[in-house]
Order: C-alpha cells, then structure tokens, then sequence
C-alpha cells in the first residue's frame, strides 16, 4: 500500500510528462502566431526592411521559453489541486488508473481547460510576437483594441483608456490581463502625443 506522498508523486510525473507533450503540441501554433502576427505588424507599419527572418527566429525562442513556463507553472500550481482528490482515493481504495483518469480529467487535460490554454496562449503570442514586430519595425506607440466578447471587462477596459502610449511602457493591466483575454494591440510609427487618433489611422497595425 502505497502512502499518499508516494502516490501522488507518481501520479504527478504522469501528469506532467501529458501535460509536456500538450505543449509541445501547442509550441508550433504559439511560434507561428507569434511570427505571423509579428510579419504582419511590421508589413502594416510599412517598414521597407523584411522582418521576416529575424521574428521566425524568435517565434522559434518565444515559443520553446514559454512552453517550458508553462510546464513550470503547472507543476507548481496542480498538486495542490490534486491533494484533496488523492486523499479521497485513499480513503476509498481506488486504482492507480482510476485515480490517474479522475485527475486528469479534472485537472490536467479536460477539454475546457486545454481549449482556455490554447486560447490564452495564441492571444497571448500573437500579442507577444506583434511587440516584437513593432519594436524591429520602429514604431512609437501603442494602443489597446478591447476583443470581441471583452466589452465589459475592467482589465481590459483599463488597458484601452490609456489610449496611445510609448511603446516601451506598460499597460496598466499588463500586456497579459487574464485568461482567455482576445484583445489585440494596434501600433503606430508617430509618437504617443503627436496628433490625434484620427490622424493615425493610416499607420495604424492591427
Ligand atoms: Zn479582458
């Protein structure tokens, strides 16, 4: 009989070795939101350099460097969630593959949380991958676009009153506000007090 420490460590090297192969699943669609949102930042700040080569290059690192966040985090942060569940299947003398399926179901790989991890980390690239475009390109400032479903999310809402800031500072919410966060962020080659935002439609990324 094994203890409860014994048993969720177990549990918890199977957890974590599923949990790296769905990041390495993801690490291509981060790299390349990252790298296509970059290209196309930098194309619609009409820079007459091609960008191309150096943001693939650091899509490539972006990716690999967040993946292995990812995978640290989770596992800081899931044995505590799974202490409660393992000590119940203590108490009631489930299998190891019983209590492996109800872990995983609840906390690793349910489809609601690896559907809310992608969807946080795409946006979460893309927004990453357009900074950097924006940065190689030359541009001066930014601006925070409220996503589709986010009318009513303060966070956000914070971000956008800011308007047109420099392009090295910080958004009060952060570049990364919350889960499932599908705000975008515009760039703009004039700097933040120059003009209004009418005027700067033209040089305006998306
Ligand atoms: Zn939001």
């Amino acid at each position: 009989m094994p203890t409860a420490s014994q048993l969720l460590a177990k549990v918890r090297a199977a957890l974590r070795a599923g949990f790296a192969v769905m990041t390495d699943e993801m690490l291509l669609d981060m790299r390349e939101a990252f790298a296509a949102h970059g290209i196309s930042t930098a194309a619609q700040l009409r820079v007459g350099i091609d960008l191309r080569s150096v943001v693939d290059h650091a899509a490539v690192s972006y990716a690999r460097e967040r993946a292995a966040e990812l995978i640290r985090d989770f596992a800081k942060t899931t044995p505590e969630m799974m202490r409660a569940t393992v000590a119940r299947a203590l108490e009631e003398g489930w299998s190891a593959g019983r209590l492996r399926d109800v872990l995983r179901s609840n906390y690793g790989f349910s489809p609601a949380r690896a559907l809310s991890i992608s969807r946080t980390e795409l946006a979460r690239s893309r927004r990453a991958g357009g900074q950097f475009g924006a940065e190689k390109a030359g541009a001066q400032s930014k601006h925070w676009d409220i996503g589709d479903d986010e009318e009513s999310c303060a966070e956000c809402q914070n971000n956008a009153a800011e308007g047109w800031i420099p392009l090295d500072a910080d958004f009060p919410s952060g570049d990364d506000p919350h889960p499932n966060c599908t705000c975008s962020i515009s760039y703009s080659m004039d700097s933040p007090t120059s003009g209004d935002d009418a005027d700067r439609d033209e040089d305006e990324a998306a």
